[in-house]
């Protein structure tokens, strides 16, 4: 895909906004340059290749992810320009050749993970989140923040009816990730689980875990959160690295915050399992091995996650009617929902309205 215009002044922005696409145009908020503000820019549509779907993109959530990429943050970048967005929801308006099972008009969702090998060892052994030559939306290829995006038929998901196209979008990242941290941590039937820090992908995770019977506590630094959290019915709610009020059988740690894995460590029971959710964590201190690993306890990190992850999580939230909680923003203010997430100003799950 090809960018068709230079960046625009606010009167061109404006037009833009009220103009309907020329044909074949659509309107995306791109990352032209690391670092720099996203510009609103026309693009080609793009057009289905085989085994491919092209979606007329309603809503898209805005993860830390996004903002990761857009300022350039890790040694693996993205290529310049991209379109970012990874919890993109819309409706099918064209299928390649080869498509069969997803139709004209289906409600779908486009996920992170858009492309695995199939054939690689992980591939070969149903852990297809480490597949050594994936690839991955609004980072390999363009995303949601856009009018339209193309996904693979097979890595699309069917979405539940419970759920608006605003409240399912941050499911599609924060919710299967933060499910996935949840089976990494091996929560046992009934069990005490900790989590640490409580932003859009805690809140959803936590939300599972009680309704599978958990005692929840929360670690968090922000009030507000804390008040989520016990609305939502956690047992306890306390301060970043404070201790809970019980030993934990599981812990998710989700704020990128290395300092936190001692004191997770250390609220462990004999035998626990603390589960890292982030895709960046900040440096882990020095560990004391009598008193954060010893007694068989486990520390693991999640990457990624399977399509079985994504469609046993929706098929769970919507049975549980999950609740999500969402701040929208129009897509031509992408750029200010990203500034929003990086201070730390969105209370539940930033949306981008397309
Ligand atoms: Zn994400
Ligand atoms: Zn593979």
């Amino acid at each position: 895909m090809s960018s068709t215009t230079a960046v625009l002044d606010q009167s061109e922005k404006k037009s833009l906004k009220r103009e309907s696409p020329a044909r074949g145009k659509m309107h995306a908020a791109v990352v032209e340059q690391f670092g720099k503000p996203l510009v609103l820019q026309e693009w080609d549509i793009p057009s289905p290749g085989a085994g491919q779907i092209l979606v007329k993109t309603e809503a898209c959530g805005v993860c830390h992810t996004d903002l990761h990429a857009a300022n350039g943050d890790w040694p693996l970048k993205p290529t310049l320009p991209f379109i970012p967005g990874h919890e993109a929801i819309g409706l099918v308006v064209a299928v390649g050749s080869g498509v069969t099972i997803v139709k004209e008009g289906d409600r779908v969702g486009v996920p992170w993970l858009a492309h695995t090998c199939g054939i690689c060892r992980f591939c070969l052994s149903g852990r297809e989140n480490l597949c050594l030559r994936p690839r991955f939306t609004g980072w390999d290829v363009d995303g949601g923040y856009a009018e339209y995006v193309v996904v693979e038929e097979a890595y699309a998901y069917a979405l539940p009816a419970e759920f608006d196209d605003v409240e399912v979008a941050p499911l599609l990242c924060a919710g299967i990730i933060g499910y996935r941290a949840l089976l990494r941590a091996e929560l046992p039937e009934g069990g005490r689980l900790g989590i640490y820090g409580f932003g859009g992908s805690a809140h959803l995770t936590a939300q599972v875990a009680l309704a599978r019977g958990a005692r929840v506590h929360v670690m968090t630094r922000s009030r507000e959160a804390q008040q989520l959290a016990l609305q939502l019915g956690a047992a306890s709610a306390g301060d970043a690295d404070a201790a809970p009020p019980e030993p934990l059988d599981s812990a998710i740690l989700f704020a990128p915050v290395g300092t936190l894995v001692p004191p997770a460590l250390a609220a462990l029971d004999r035998g626990g399992t603390l589960a890292i959710a982030g895709i960046y964590l900040s440096d882990i201190p020095a560990l004391d091995y009598e008193q954060h690993l010893f007694e068989e306890r486990s520390l693991r990190s999640v990457t990624a996650n399977t399509r079985q992850n994504g469609e046993e999580f929706l098929a769970e939230a919507a049975r549980i009617r999950l609740q999500v909680s969402t701040v929208s923003y129009p897509m031509e203010r992408a750029d200010q929902a990203l500034r929003d997430l990086r201070e730390d100003r969105v209370n539940g799950a930033a949306v981008l309205v397309v």
